[in-house]
């Protein structure tokens, strides 16, 4: 799931183009296949598909449903491939549009599964939910972030999911965990693939040096904004990490970015600006509503403006206030990490913010 805070200029009408079902050839045996997402914002997913002599290699899988692996099937039958001849899955991360086709696949055929190691914690957070042994992490994150009543929505909105818990074959382990830096020989293609932390603890992007290509997962988007460590281990530094991510990109050549939703694009530079961008101004925006504190992330994400259309964090969906609540406190982490602001437990649990005390050091220099 992607949180749509910022859209790019491009005409409306074409906003969705790139997600019609069909084939397109990018040229030297590359090949993007957008497979359909029902229900969801985002549309559909990328594969990418890398032809060879020997049989094709995918990067990222699509979502275990019926017309997901129908389109993958009618797309590799249009390149002369049928379901076995697909040797490896590579998955960017852990998220179900991503990662659990190749799973379901997998079981009769002979596709290798490759996901990032950072996501083994993921895995297992992912498995004891299922099993009904614990609680979805993105719930437990929100009653310190002093959000206890949207929690319980939250629970009421997905109680008939969770009410019939049980483990799903399309989370068991991958065949192959990928460590940073994983160099992959193709014919006549190599990947490395390059952990980027953020969107998710363990996502990976892979870079094809020689052809200028980075298939960037959803670690660089074209036309949203990545939802920030919305996963089932939350972690307090994801939007560090995220904004690590995003500076690691701008150390490699620019190549043509590779997005799994959304269309190509001539630069993923220019697109890491802007992402670059788009947080600093948020962090701003972050800071100035927190400096009247102690306040919640929750209270932060009610004064901040929400989607392109500036709405109120009340007029959202249950789910979507939740993702901006989290997205609140990432920023709040940042500016917490970088001497801004500091964050105090309550004896209730409940995380407050404020602007740090002037020191002794700052009034000496006065
Ligand atoms: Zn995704």
């Amino acid at each position: 799931m992607d949180y749509v805070t910022s859209r790019a200029s491009a005409a409306r009408e074409d906003r969705h183009a790139w997600a019609e079902s069909g084939v397109e050839a990018l040229g030297g045996g590359l090949y993007r296949i957008p497979l359909p997402l029902p229900g969801d914002a985002l549309t559909a997913v990328n594969v990418y598909a890398m032809a060879g002599d020997d049989g094709v290699d995918l990067i990222d899988a699509g979502m275990a449903i019926v017309q997901a692996r129908e389109r993958l099937t009618e797309a590799l039958g249009q390149l002369g491939y049928g379901l076995p001849d697909v040797r490896n899955f590579f998955i960017t991360h852990i998220h179900q549009d991503h990662y659990t086709l190749a799973v379901q696949l997998r079981t009769t055929l002979r596709g290798q599964v490759t996901l990032g190691d950072q996501e083994r914690a993921n895995m297992a957070a992912i498995r004891d939910v299922s099993a009904g042994r614990a609680e979805v992490g993105f719930i437990q994150m929100l009653a310190p972030m002093g959000a206890a009543d949207l929690a319980d929505r939250v629970r009421a909105l997905l109680a008939p999911r969770l009410a019939d818990p049980q483990p799903k074959l399309e989370w068991s382990d991958p065949d192959h965990w990928l460590p940073d830096g994983a160099v992959i020989e193709l014919p006549g293609r190599t990947l490395r693939a390059i952990h980027t932390p953020g969107h998710t603890t363990g996502h990976v992007v892979f870079h094809d040096e020689a052809a200028g290509l980075l298939f960037a997962g959803d670690h660089v988007l074209p036309h949203i904004t990545p939802s920030i460590g919305f996963q089932p281990v939350i972690t307090r530094s994801s939007l560090n990490q995220y904004l690590g991510s995003l500076r690691l990109m701008l150390a490699l050549p620019d190549a043509t970015l590779l997005p799994a939703h959304g269309p190509v694009q001539a630069s993923t530079h220019a697109r890491v600006h802007q992402l670059l961008e788009h947080h600093e101004t948020r962090l701003a925006q972050t800071l100035e509503a927190a400096t009247d504190g102690p306040v919640t992330a929750f209270q932060v994400a009610g004064a901040l403006p929400w989607t392109r259309r500036k709405r109120r964090l009340t007029e959202l969906d249950v789910m979507n206030q939740l993702l901006a609540t989290g997205e609140t406190a990432a920023h709040l982490e940042v500016l917490v990490t970088r001497g801004q602001l500091v964050r105090e437990r309550s004896p209730e649990g409940v995380d407050f913010y404020g602007l740090p005390p002037a020191t002794a050091d700052d009034l000496a220099s006065e």
